[in-house]
């Protein structure tokens, strides 16, 4: 029989403590771009945990953080569970209703707030039912004024606190750590909670070479924000590791972030195709560089196979295709040619990686369709089932987690085909479907062909109603600064790739499109406003 010692996330800091003390996490504040080491992060973690408790925190009482990515939210990571409680980061751009919904109901006791965001917290704060203390955290050797009551300085607390402070033992490594919420379709968002165990699991999967492959050389920046699905877990990897961390902090350009990469040496670098799409067009202006890249890290929506290609091809950056959730912590499956694949074409190659690929070890997926679970063979579709050591089991007190959770598998609401090898591709999200005439076309294969024509910056194709097809897709499109092109151009464009049933009926030119909180097409806004365009 082997030991049986609970995972702990306050321990993973520990271990950057002791082993690599020496090695920094870059964050970039309102008033420029710092250098802390490890050992200074554990000092301020162990300080704030102790102020957290000087303040009252109880076990399991969560906490939350309105914040960008940064080193002070870092140690608030820490800190909480450090003190025992519970992390809830909150996604700074969910609406105000939203923001008051999810702060009530998981009943967080404290709030850690940048001093940028104040605004949008003192716009609710009358709304918010369980919070007794607001913590401002911001560069200024003062609070900044603010209409918030019971407010303290960040940094002051820090300086209060004790540096040596212990952490609160682990007794249950299934106690919570933290929690996420997730954007339902319709309602209140969802609540997601994850326990020392899963988290550390997890951390472990993106240590895998055929994974993310974090380690102690890299130089990792999470672009993706620390308020959604915890930055896709790289925080506490990348600590664990002892991996240089690069944090880059609020309202961050394309630039900002190529001159991270620059002179970071930034090694992985990960965030949704939308900051990618951005990068490539800044890429195009002006050149940096990027040779220092090992991986652009890539998920939360599909991969264009145009961006691949140009990641790949032009600048001979890698890219590795993720796909997960943040039931899922959020790493599910990661898009890989396996050895005996190397040698296929380069157009085949991209094709593949187009793919969502293979569920991590440690995970298990099934896809169900109309007749049961569907064959693998790359055709039949079904919505993906997945069950693991780092998936949600529930939602938090959701009434919802009816349907979604069933016979020990999460329901992902992601239709997908799997391949002979296991590779899965999502077909779309269950509500992005267009059926046309009872039949089912795939809005995500008809954006990645249109966002391959060269005049094409972003394409969102979504289904309107019809009189007589039911649905009809309609593509809306932003085009490249300084170009034009034809609605029929861009339809003879997808004529080699699709049946004629598929082609959109309709190209709306745009100058942006809307977005949801976390930078993915917000399509549900689309279909409200072209809702009537083919019905009287
Ligand atoms: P939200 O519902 O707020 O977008 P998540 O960030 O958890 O919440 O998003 C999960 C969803 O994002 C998945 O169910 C899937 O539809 C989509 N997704 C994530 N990664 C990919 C990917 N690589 N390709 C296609 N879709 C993806």
């Amino acid at each position: 029989m082997m030991m049986n010692m609970p995972f702990s996330v306050p321990a993973m800091l520990e271990h950057a403590e002791k082993y690599f003390g020496k090695k920094y996490v870059v964050s970039r504040t309102s008033s420029g771009v710092t250098k802390i080491t490890y050992k200074e992060i554990s000092e301020r973690t162990r300080r704030l945990a102790s102020a957290l408790t000087n303040l009252g925190i109880q076990k399991r009482e969560r906490v939350g953080t309105f914040a960008w990515n940064h080193h002070r939210h870092l140690e608030a990571y820490f800190g909480i569970p450090g003190a025992g409680g519970v992390l809830h980061t909150v996604n700074i751009r969910l609406s105000p209703q939203h923001i008051v919904y999810v702060i009530n109901h998981a009943e967080d006791t404290m709030l850690l707030i940048d001093e940028e965001l104040l605004p949008l917290i003192e716009n609710v704060q009358d709304q918010l039912t369980t919070v007794h203390t607001y913590i401002v955290m911001t560069d200024r050797p003062e609070l900044p004024e603010t209409t918030l009551k019971n407010v303290y300085h960040y940094e002051h607390l820090l300086q209060k606190g004790d540096p040596n402070f212990q952490f609160v033992e682990v007794e249950d490594e299934n106690d919570p750590v933290g929690m996420c919420y997730t954007s339902a379709t319709t309602g209140n968002p969802k609540g997601v909670v994850y326990t020392h165990r899963s988290t550390c699991l997890h951390s472990y999967g993106l240590g895998l070479v055929d994974t993310a492959a974090i380690c102690e050389r890299d130089v990792a920046m999470a672009v993706v924000p620390m308020f959604h699905a915890n930055a896709w877990g790289m925080p506490y990897a990348c600590v664990w590791f002892g991996s240089t961390l690069v944090l880059p902090g609020p309202m961050f350009t394309p630039k900002i972030l190529l001159e991270l990469i620059q002179e970071e040496k930034v090694t992985l670098a990960a965030g949704v195709p939308t900051i990618w799409i951005g990068l490539l067009q800044e890429l195009e202006r002006q050149s940096y560089d990027t040779s220092s890249l090992r991986a652009v890290l890539c998920g939360g929506s599909a991969a264009p196979k145009g961006m691949i290609d140009a990641f790949v091809n032009k600048h001979h950056i890698p890219f590795i295709h993720a796909f997960g959730m943040t039931e899922t912590s959020p790493l599910a499956t990661v898009s890989r040619l396996k050895a005996y694949q190397q040698g296929i074409s380069m157009d085949e190659q991209l094709s593949y990686l187009t793919r969502q690929g293979f569920v991590a070890p440690g995970l298990e997926i099934k896809a169900i369709g109309q007749n049961g679970e569907i064959a693998w063979d790359g055709k039949e579709m079904g919505e993906l089932l997945i069950r693991g050591h780092w998936i949600a089991a529930e939602y938090y007190n959701d009434e919802r987690s009816e349907g979604a959770f069933e016979n020990g598998w999460f329901y992902t609401g992601d239709v997908v085909t799997i391949d002979e090898e296991g590779s899965i591709k999502i077909v779309d999200r269950m509500k992005d479907m267009i059926k046309s005439g009872g039949e089912w076309i795939s809005s995500v294969d008809l954006e990645n062909v249109l966002m391959g024509h060269p005049a094409v910056l972003e394409a969102a194709v979504i289904g309107v109603p019809h009189d007589r097809w039911q649905e009809r897709p309609i593509a809306c499109v932003v085009l490249k600064e300084g170009v034009t092109v034809s609605k029929e151009e861009l339809i003879e464009y997808l004529v080699p790739s699709f049946a004629k049933w598929w082609l959109p009926d309709e190209v709306v030119f745009m100058n942006e499109i809307p977005r949801t909180s976390v930078g993915k097409f917000l399509k549900k806004a689309l279909r409200e406003q072209l809702n009537n365009h083919f019905v009287s």
